[in-house]
């Protein structure tokens, strides 16, 4: 069979892999746009079950993936100069650049044609048997036959931007930070011995209110260095985004706003979407490259299995959508959350860290959304209570709630 898989990020070129190791006689060509060995990001986080998957599925690749990340075994939560620790909470992160060079490397010596500097545009496709569109959140191979995929895309509200610092984190780290204009945060973790990721997010007025909407690159990078020097320890922060190109942010490191996208299908004739062109989860799942991977696993599958594309696609499909379900869920749930921030910052720190937990088990069966609305409940009681102490003062104010909680049991 004769591929092409456009774009290489990780569900391009791990599926070149598979489909090789399957059947060495398919003919497989993998196009990128930008130059090898240039992507956006830092690193990215996965958690053990992913590097299981990799291994039944390619030991040689899963091993070099996990000697170069770097494992933590603690999340860390910086709340108002207070700070909650979460033992035990154990995940991976590997830059993203070095994710790419091993898979780039196994696809390679499997006899896959890499071909960097050519960008493919949809009315112009290689003739394949297969046409793969692995070319992230803003497909152009999917855009072009939008109403076909039924794409839908729900655009987050607040702004993040994805940097990188040479302080190496330990834990997965949260700072949260108040300002004059509201709340700031960013989570850390490392991703090689050099460095690590750093996301920062805040909600619009927070951004237009600390000027970072029209401060340029520098000068915003410095306040915000100033902002997070209590986690920095002194540390740069840097352009996690020193190469063009890529779904989640292409062009430098900027300010942006996520978007959640949806397709109703994921395939039309002989193309198909993987990873990011059929479906994003909010970066504050770390999700999106373990799902981007087992899309490829489920495709290479489908495709061994069923001679004929519809049924290969149909089965991809279903299996894959399934799959989604509860990420799609923990990513709309912490994306929401995160956009009412201001709701939650008061909960007592072992409350909050129950939530920003979350974040480490995406890929667990199940993330419970009745933790999101236990700990909703008592935000809304935390801001009552607030309320009430305005109006009333502290005492008088505890006594009328407490009356009220008991009433309701
Ligand atoms: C701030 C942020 C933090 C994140 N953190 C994590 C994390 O911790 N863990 C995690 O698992 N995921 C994370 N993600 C998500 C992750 O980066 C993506 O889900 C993942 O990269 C998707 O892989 P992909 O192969 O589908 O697409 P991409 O990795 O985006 O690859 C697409 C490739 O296609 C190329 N391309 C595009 N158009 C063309 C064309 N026309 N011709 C040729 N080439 C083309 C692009 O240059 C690119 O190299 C994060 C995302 C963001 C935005």
């Amino acid at each position: 069979m004769k591929v092409a898989c456009v774009g290489a990020g990780p569900a391009g070129l791990y599926l070149s892999i598979l489909l090789k190791l399957r059947d060495p006689s398919h003919d497989i060509t993998v196009y990128e746009r930008n130059p090898e060995g240039c992507t956006y990001g830092g690193g990215v986080t996965y958690w053990h079950g992913l590097l299981d998957k990799l291994h039944k599925h390619h030991p040689a690749s899963a091993r070099a993936i996990e000697e170069s990340s770097i494992r933590w075994n603690e999340g860390v939560a910086h709340v108002r100069g207070r700070t909650a620790r979460c033992s035990g909470d154990t995940g991976h992160g590997i830059g993203r650049h070095r994710l790419l060079e091993i898979l780039a490397g196994h696809a390679r010596s499997l006899g896959v044609r890499l071909e960097f500097e050519r960008e493919i545009f949809p009315e112009k496709l290689p003739a394949a048997d297969l046409v793969v569109a692995s070319d992230g959140i803003q497909s152009t191979l999917r855009t072009q036959y939008a109403d076909h995929f039924g794409t839908q895309a729900r655009r987050g509200r607040n702004r993040y931007i994805w940097l990188g610092t040479s302080k190496v984190f330990e834990a997965f780290t949260f700072a949260f930070v108040e300002t004059g204009h509201g709340w700031i945060w960013c989570y850390g973790y490392g991703f090689s011995p050099e460095g690590s990721t750093c996301v920062i997010e805040c909600a619009p007025r927070t951004w237009t209110g600390l000027g970072l909407d029209t401060a340029n690159e520098a000068d915003a990078v410095a306040l915000l260095e100033r902002v997070f020097a209590g986690v920095l320890d002194g540390h740069p922060l840097v352009d996690g985004h020193p190469h063009v190109g890529g779904s989640g942010a292409d062009g430098g490191a900027q300010w942006r706003t996520f978007r959640t996208l949806t397709n109703r299908t994921w395939h039309r004739d002989n193309l198909v979407l993987i990873g990011d062109a059929a479906h994003t989860t909010h970066y504050s799942v770390g999700a999106g490259t373990t799902l981007a991977l087992e899309d490829a696993i489920a495709l290479a599958d489908a495709l061994h299995e069923h001679a004929a594309l519809p049924q290969a696609f149909a089965r991809y499909e279903q299996e894959r959508k399934q799959a989604l379900l509860p990420v799609q869920s923990a990513a709309r749930y912490s994306a929401e959350w995160y956009e009412n921030l201001p709701r939650y910052i008061h909960l007592p720190p072992q409350q909050m860290f129950a939530l920003l937990g979350q974040r480490h088990s995406p890929l667990l069966p199940y993330v419970p959304p009745q933790l999101y609305y236990r700990i909703d409940r008592a935000a809304g009681q935390v801001e009552a209570l607030r309320r009430l102490k305005r109006r009333l003062g502290p005492k008088v104010a505890r006594t009328v709630q407490a009356r009220a909680l008991a009433s309701r049991k």
